[in-house]
């Protein structure tokens, strides 16, 4: 078994969860006992955290016994967020979770990082005369951010199916992997009635922080862009977006390029963005701008609707008959502009 300190700080392990069912307490103890108020504390505290911060935060781990309330805060906190029963915050505290576990992990030797992979179904091994790591393509594939261009398959060295990475690069692909098995494992899990009764008054606070933060930004306006006249993609992509999903990589790219031509500036394309569970303003912004041209010579043309349909993101059941019309999403949007006027 791994000492107490590796498992307080990557709690998600294997291990961790068998230290608990080997020497944790009952679960009416984990929730009414003096004895791991402390644990409590921090399970909430590793909520509030993340949806604040993106990372559930730092604690004491100096003695026995902030590494056990550090260990049983963990199930605790995924219990809360699953009571709570907001995608967004499952979302966000599963991001929280994985995005702490990275920054630690920075700190590790090649070797641990290699059996935290293991854990997670990456298939990685360590080469040792290039004093790297290498990763099966479709694990890289799978959990690389490929949207940068330091990640793109063409910028990297692949050698049997296998791609070439450092220790940093590997921690970065656990990252997505852990926020993705994390969303995973809470999106299935059933609320249970004593942490609803537990927690009641934390879980509706949490509830309320996150109906704030939507109702927040749902009333953004939106400059000079007529919500109704969006094509039913484009619809769907916002729709998406605003409730906190993750929406794949076309998708914002198709609204970014689409919103750029009906020339709406950075800083509103942001407050579009701003809702995703991942928003992180700075590399937002680059993508925008990099998308929009702001930042580079190119900017990229809006998809039409073949190629949207190509990747999946035109939504063929919800196609009306002005979709059978065109070919173009900012066609559609501009017949509507047409028909209205006409009407007037
Ligand atoms: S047909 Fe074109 S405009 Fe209509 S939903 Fe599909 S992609 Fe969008």
């Amino acid at each position: 078994m791994r000492d107490l300190l590796t498992l307080a700080k990557y709690p998600f392990l294997d291990e961790a969860k068998q230290y608990i069912t080997e020497n944790g307490p009952s679960i009416t103890d984990l929730l009414e006992g003096l004895l791991y108020e402390r644990a409590r504390t921090i399970g909430i505290e590793r909520l509030d955290n993340a949806l604040k911060n993106g990372d559930v935060g730092d604690r004491s781990l100096a003695t026995k016994s902030d590494l056990m309330m550090e260990i049983f805060s963990y199930p605790l906190a995924r219990m809360i967020s699953v009571g709570v029963g907001d995608i967004y915050l499952m979302r966000r505290y599963a991001l929280g979770e994985a995005y702490h576990a990275f920054k630690n992990l920075l700190n590790e030797q090649p070797l641990f990082l290699l059996e935290v992979s293991e854990e997670l179904n990456i298939n990685v091994e360590f080469v040792e005369n290039k004093r790297n790591i290498k990763v099966f393509f479709k694990d890289y594939l799978r959990n690389a951010p490929t949207r940068y261009k330091k990640w793109k398959m063409v910028n990297r060295d692949m050698e049997n199916g296998y791609v070439h990475i450092s220790t940093r690069d590997l921690a970065r692909l656990i990252l997505e992997s852990l926020r993705r098995r994390i969303e995973e494992e809470l999106a299935t899990k059933k609320s249970s009635k004593a942490i609803e009764k537990a927690f009641s008054s934390d879980i509706k606070r949490f509830q309320n922080m996150v109906k704030k933060h939507k109702k927040k930004t749902e009333a953004m306006p939106l400059g000079k862009l007529s919500i109704e006249k969006l094509p039913p993609c484009m619809k769907d992509i916002l729709k998406a977006i605003q409730a906190g999903e993750n929406v794949p990589h076309m998708g914002r790219f198709a609204l970014v390029s689409f919103l750029n031509s009906l020339q709406l500036n950075t800083e509103e394309i942001l407050k579009l963005f701003s809702n995703a569970p991942d928003y992180q303003e700075e590399r937002t912004r680059y993508q925008v701008d990099h998308i929009t041209g702001t930042s580079s010579s190119k900017s990229y043309k809006s998809p039409g609707c073949e190629k949207m349909r190509t990747y999946g993101i035109c939504p063929v059941d919800k196609m009306d008959d002005l979709c059978r019309e065109i070919y173009h999403p900012i066609s559609y949007y501009s017949a509507k502009w047409r028909r209205e006027k006409k009407k007037k």
